[in-house]
């Protein structure tokens, strides 16, 4: 069966795939159980799917949500297993244009997702679905919402309507209020294989079985980000340009370490991205002061790894792991960027 693995920030390829699967890479436990909800009826009000960035959280949102609309089944009244794709409901789905499909996310020019958003959730929500036979709202980082709008949500997790399903997705549930997670159906997903991403990019992305290696390892599990890397020509570029600059950066001085943190705090969505890069980095750098050049995942750089490894040693290296996790942390509770990244610029070892 072929067909458009349609664009939710992830990919927009169409590949072959065995009919009782949902044309996902993985995650076959975390389907496995929505199946089996699907098929005894027991579909809940709300779900939280989490695991870090890019692993298809939201594509597995978007999935379910069709799965649950899909009226291409033996019986068009019943929620089959796995969509069909093709009748008019999946294609409104795969197109972004079900009207009971809803999604909230935070606005990109904004901090949070916004009560104002929350309540046009509780009204799409107080209302009859208008085609299809479940009232389905994806809410994108959840752990996003603020105070406010979390408190409002809470209203609607308590007295749900009877069609209404609620997908949430977050990094981390330990982000969410806990009056939210004890009323949602939690599903964990978790990283992939670097073999399972190899394979996948090989087979349904037609890349080159060496570039596949690279890009599957430098993935660390997360196949959004190789699906990203594949589409996006500049991703390996930007990313080794980022890599040196920390590099050149244990030899900068504090003045030209501000300035980088100033730089990077103006773009909060390159600020994720260039901490995963680092802390990835430094975690790599862990391995090879410690010998285990053969286990890290920057496969292209491992000479320059080893060299900066011999300079900064496991403990330093070490050190800056925990700082950056901590940058990271500070940020998802929307401390100022550029206070957090002057912070860790000053956590940054230097080199002698
Ligand atoms: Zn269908």
């Amino acid at each position: 069966m072929d067909y458009i693995c349609y664009d939710v920030g992830m990919s927009d390829t169409s590949f072959e795939t065995k009919p009782n699967d949902w044309g996902i890479v993985g995650h076959e436990q975390a389907i496995h159980r929505l199946q089996l909800a699907i098929a005894g009826q027991r579909v809940r009000h709300a779900y939280l799917f989490s695991g870090p960035e890019h692993i298809g959280k939201t594509l597995l949102a978007h999935h379910f949500a069709q799965t649950l609309l899909c009226t291409g089944g033996a019986d068009p009244e019943v929620a089959p297993q796995y969509p069909c794709n093709v009748c008019l409901s999946c294609r409104k789905v795969m197109h972004g244009n079900h009207p009971d499909v809803h999604i909230i996310a935070r606005p990109a020019d904004k901090q949070f997702i916004l009560i104002e958003q929350i309540r046009t959730l509780q009204s799409d929500a107080a209302r009859k679905t208008l085609e299809g036979r479940r009232n389905v709202f994806i809410i994108e980082g959840a752990h996003e919402m603020n105070a406010q709008a979390a408190n409002c949500f809470l209203k609607t997790l308590e007295e749900p309507e009877p069609d209404v399903v609620l997908l949430l997705t977050a990094t981390d549930p330990g982000l969410l209020l806990p009056t939210i997670l004890s009323r949602v159906q939690q599903v964990p997903m978790h990283l992939l294989t670097t073999a399972q991403i190899a394979t996948a990019l090989a087979e349904h992305w037609q890349v080159e079985a060496e570039e596949a290696t690279l890009i599957a390892a430098l993935a660390a599990g997360r196949m959004g980000w190789a699906v990203k890397a594949v589409e996006d020509e500049e991703m390996l570029a930007e990313r080794k340009a980022q890599l040196e600059m920390l590099t050149r950066l244990t030899a900068a001085s504090r003045v030209e370490r501000f300035e980088v943190a100033q730089q990077l705090s103006a773009d909060s969505e390159k600020v994720r991205s260039v901490l995963d890069l680092w802390l990835l980095w430094w975690r790599d750098m862990v391995l090879a002061a410690n010998n285990s050049l053969d286990l890290t995942v920057n496969v292209d750089m491992r000479g320059l790894l080893q060299k900066q490894a011999a300079t900064f040693g496991p403990g330093e290296s070490r050190r800056m792991v925990q700082a950056i996790l901590r940058t990271m942390e500070m940020l998802e509770q929307n401390v100022n960027a550029r206070v957090a990244l002057e912070v860790l610029m000053l956590d940054l070892p230097a080199a002698r």
